[in-house]
């Protein structure tokens, strides 16, 4: 089946005809009448000996008789829906000859056009289509799109619809009519509506656009992304993303999360990586406060939550000191997507009382640089999962100075590659095996030392010569995992 091309089409006052008097027929003609709606709708002629009642009921004109060529004659749009398949073969034919839009039910070969499957919130449609791969894929899909749209909908649309020249008249500029429609729909207005206070709402919006125009200045969001995987965006995010003028982003940040973003929507990319700074720090902050002040909503898209190793409170800083309104958007951070995607419990009754997040950007500091050094001794004390961010490439050093300030070498540990993303990649070993197991890993990545890590789910381990058998020394060496059996040693001590 090739790609089909979308469109709607509107009916009014064309004709089309049904060839069958059938069931079948029936339904084509039900969709087109109530598409058409309110008497502006199409010319409805039906041929067919026999006829259903209803049928004949929906029809401008019914010809009881088989089909001729003449009943193509005027015609916009027809449908071959009789159960005589050479019939219908021959209507596809000669209406295709004609350049006439054709559908023969479940022969997309004959047909010129298929019937999506529809959501209806009159005026609003929405048409779904697998082309022709699966229709019961494009039933739950209905489903979930039925569900996901307030019955009102429609209904608030034609109430939109009724203030759109006052809104024009006010409002003259196309970014502020946007933006005004954008707050009515996003806020209490149309929740009103939707609600069932209608004469509330009509009364509020009349209010709205009376009120004089307060001056729209511009906005930042600072949104966490997320891990990768899109569907761990929250709803708030996907909004703020949907709303944006300029997207502001970097590399962690995933493609299929961009695809959000409005395509008219400026996207300005500052890929940030460890050793070639793109744009620099400052750079973004003016670029922020520049473009804010400008007018635009703006959404600073940062991988992970921006407020975790994301230099989110640097910039967020810098907007408030210039004035600008500063939206703040959390998302899930590297080390709690990553746990969720390997089987990690972060905390775990007895294997972990708490979890550390630390950054490794500073590990080989010893003075001299400008990251302060790392207290090794607390976090080897701790009973934490700890969780390393920005490691990937001192992890030998991270397992060594941990070890040297009396971590045991054997602690479980894991380096979570890509976490959440399709192309995740998890290895485990000894905290003593870090380095070697970090090798040859090009990252986004993140390390997770502690005990917890034995409870990684075994198919998401990548198979590796460098991986030891730590599941099996782990739960054979006594009063490590409790009762723990070499059968279920991955199972946890409670
Ligand atoms: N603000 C981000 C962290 C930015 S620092 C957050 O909250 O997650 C960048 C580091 O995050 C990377 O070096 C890596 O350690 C980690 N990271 C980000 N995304 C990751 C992913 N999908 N898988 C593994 N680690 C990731």
């Amino acid at each position: 089946m090739p790609a089909a091309f979308p469109l709607f089409l509107t009916l009014t006052g064309q004709t089309v005809l049904i060839v069958g008097g059938g069931e079948l027929a029936l339904r084509k003609a039900r969709l087109v009448a109530g598409a058409s709606g309110d008497g502006r709708g199409a010319r409805l002629v039906v041929v067919a000996p026999d006829v259903h009642p209803d049928l004949a009921a929906l029809a401008a004109e019914v010809r009881r008789r088989p089909f001729a060529a003449h009943d193509l004659d005027g015609v916009t749009l027809v449908f071959a829906a009789g159960e005589d398949e050479d019939e219908a073969a021959l209507v596809a034919d000669l209406a295709r000859a004609r350049g006439l839009l054709v559908n023969v039910p479940d022969r997309p070969a004959l047909s010129t056009f298929i019937m999506p499957a529809i959501v209806d919130r009159g005026p609003i449609t929405v048409a779904i289509s697998t082309g022709g791969t699966s229709p019961v894929l494009a039933r739950r899909l209905r489903a979930r799109i039925e569900a996901a749209l307030e019955p009102g909908l429609g209904r608030l649309a034609t109430f939109l619809d009724g203030f759109r020249a006052a809104v024009r008249a006010v409002k003259s500029d196309e970014t502020a009519r946007r933006r005004f429609w954008e707050r009515v729909i996003d806020g209490p207005i149309a929740q009103r509506f939707l609600a069932g206070d209608e004469a509330g709402a009509h009364e509020q919006l009349v209010k709205v656009l009376n009120a004089a125009e307060s001056a729209e200045g511009g906005s930042v969001a600072l949104v966490g992304a997320g891990p990768g995987d899109p569907d761990l965006l929250t709803l708030r995010a996907l909004r703020v993303l949907q709303n944006a003028d300029v997207v502001v982003h970097d590399k962690l940040v995933d493609d299929r999360i961009l695809d959000y973003v409005r395509r008219d929507a400026r996207r300005v990319y500052v890929g940030k990586s460890k050793s070639c700074h793109t744009v620099s720090q400052d750079e973004i902050n003016a670029l922020l406060v520049r473009e804010a002040q400008a007018g635009h909503r703006v959404v600073r898209l940062k991988g992970g939550d921006p407020f975790v190793f994301g230099r989110g409170g640097e910039e967020m800083a810098v907007l408030r000191a210039a004035g600008v309104a500063v939206e703040l958007v959390p998302g899930i951070t590297a080390a709690v997507g990553c746990a969720a995607a390997t089987g990690i419990p972060l905390t775990h009754r007895g294997l972990a009382q708490g979890i550390t997040l630390v950054t490794a950007h500073g590990a080989a500091a010893e003075g001299g640089s400008a990251e302060p050094a790392i207290d090794w001794t607390a976090l080897a004390r701790l009973d934490h999962t700890l969780a390393v961010y920005m490691g990937l490439s001192k992890a030998g050093l991270v397992a060594e100075r941990l070890i040297a300030a009396g971590k045991a070498p054997g602690t479980p540990a894991a380096v979570v590659q890509n976490g959440t993303r399709p192309d995740q990649t998890l290895v485990v070993g000894r905290l003593a095996d870090l380095g070697a197991l970090a090798a040859g890993l090009t990252g986004p990545a993140l390390i997770l030392v502690g005990e917890v890590v034995t409870l990684a789910d075994p198919a998401k381990i990548a198979a590796s010569d460098i991986i030891t058998d730590i599941f099996t020394t782990l739960s054979s060496t006594p009063g490590r995992l409790g009762d723990t059996t070499p059968e279920n040693g991955l199972k946890a001590a409670v």
